[in-house]
């Protein structure tokens, strides 16, 4: 029998986003646990925003295990908050209001801040660097800095070695600013890697002396550009089936469900889609072939296949929970009818 670290994570009620809490039991398996073998666990609720302080236990529910990296014998298991039955969702479980379909792929690009000293990293003390400009996809210490990619390319070491599935990473066009992008098949395996690499990045980062800021717009109403989480989807009808006349049906969808998309988009949104620095404005929604100034983008791959394939929802920011983004658009893209519904009707 070997001892396991197991830090159980989960995210916490705070609004409008969670933050990730986690700790540590050990317990003794034979060999690393599958998630069947990882037992329900508890905490106090009343220091997560979770429970009243009279009766403050949550239930800890594992729904995803990875390796550790950084531990040895360690093990990452992401967890659902339940209420002292074990079997009811909390109302901050978000996770748990994603229809479940493994069919629906969803690949998230998550941009992010380093910030030191209050500031980003690589800023001067006061004033700010040359314009952006060179600095996304940079290369050089003038445009990244001596710490920056050290951290990225541990963070993604890290995430690959857990079994997350970066597709890749790049810095981007603010100083400071980078990005990484993960994919998964199934409509929660995404999101849920998304979050295990934010908890890998804010860990690893401790070390440093760095926080990673995950706000949209960090720097304000100024020509440094803000972080986005851009949400890319796709359906096995949308692969499939697809074509014209259900591609547009779906945008009126979107477009009949702006505010719903908006709502749980990530916070303080309005400062970030203002159309400029290649968004859309909050106000409207629209739709373009390779237009990065569109609420969603659609790929030119996308028309020259029959309407077939995947779409880019730009709106979407750094600080969102993409448990709630791809639960929102799953819902809007279960309220339009596909050729074999409508038949069937
Ligand atoms: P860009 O920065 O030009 O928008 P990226 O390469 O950063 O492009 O991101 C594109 C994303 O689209 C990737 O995360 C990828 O995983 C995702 N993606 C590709 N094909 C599909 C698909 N069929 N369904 C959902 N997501 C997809
Ligand atoms: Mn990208
Ligand atoms: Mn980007
Ligand atoms: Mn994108």
């Amino acid at each position: 029998m070997t001892k396991y670290k197991l830090e159980y994570i989960w995210l916490d009620g705070y609004t409008p986003t969670p933050n990730l809490r986690g700790k540590t039991q050990i317990k003794e398996f034979e060999s690393f646990p599958t998630l069947e073998q990882l037992p329900l666990w508890g905490f106090d609720g009343s220091s997560t925003m979770q429970a009243e302080g009279r009766s403050s236990d949550c239930v800890l529910k594992p729904v995803a295990v990875y390796p550790d990296p950084a531990r040895t014998n360690g093990a990452l298991v992401m967890c659902e908050v339940m209420m002292p039955d074990g079997v009811t969702p909390h109302a901050s479980n978000s996770r748990g209001t994603i229809l479940d379909d493994p069919d629906t792929w969803f690949g998230f690009e998550q941009e992010y801040f380093f910030y030191k000293n209050g500031r980003p990293l690589g800023f001067p003390e006061s004033g700010y660097p040359a314009p952006q400009g060179p600095y996304y996809t940079g290369v050089g210490f003038r445009n990244v800095g001596d710490v920056a990619r050290e951290i990225v390319e541990e963070h993604l070491d890290q995430c690959l070695a857990a079994g997350i599935n970066h597709e890749g990473i790049n810095a981007e066009v603010a100083k400071g600013q980078w990005e990484f992008q993960i994919f998964g098949k199934g409509s929660r395996k995404a999101a849920d890697e998304i979050w295990m690499a934010r908890y890998l990045l804010l860990r690893l980062t401790e070390k440093y002396g760095i926080d990673i800021e995950f706000h949209c717009k960090p720097l304000g109403d100024t020509d440094w550009n803000g972080s986005g989480m851009h949400a890319n989807f796709s359906t096995k009808y949308m692969r499939e089936v697809g074509g014209k006349e259900y591609f547009e049906a779906l945008m009126k969808a979107f477009e009949k469900n702006r505010a719903d998309h908006i709502a749980v988009y990530g916070p303080d949104n309005h400062m970030r889609l203002t159309g400029k620095h290649e968004t859309a404005s909050i106000d409207t929604f629209s739709y373009g072939v390779a237009d990065r100034g569109a609420s969603i983008r659609v790929p030119h791959s996308f028309i020259n296949n029959g309407y077939k394939g995947y779409l880019e929802d730009r709106r979407p920011n750094s600080q969102g929970d993409p448990y709630q983004i791809a639960s929102q658009i799953l819902k809007t893209i279960s309220e339009v009818p596909t050729a074999a519904k409508k038949a069937a009707a």
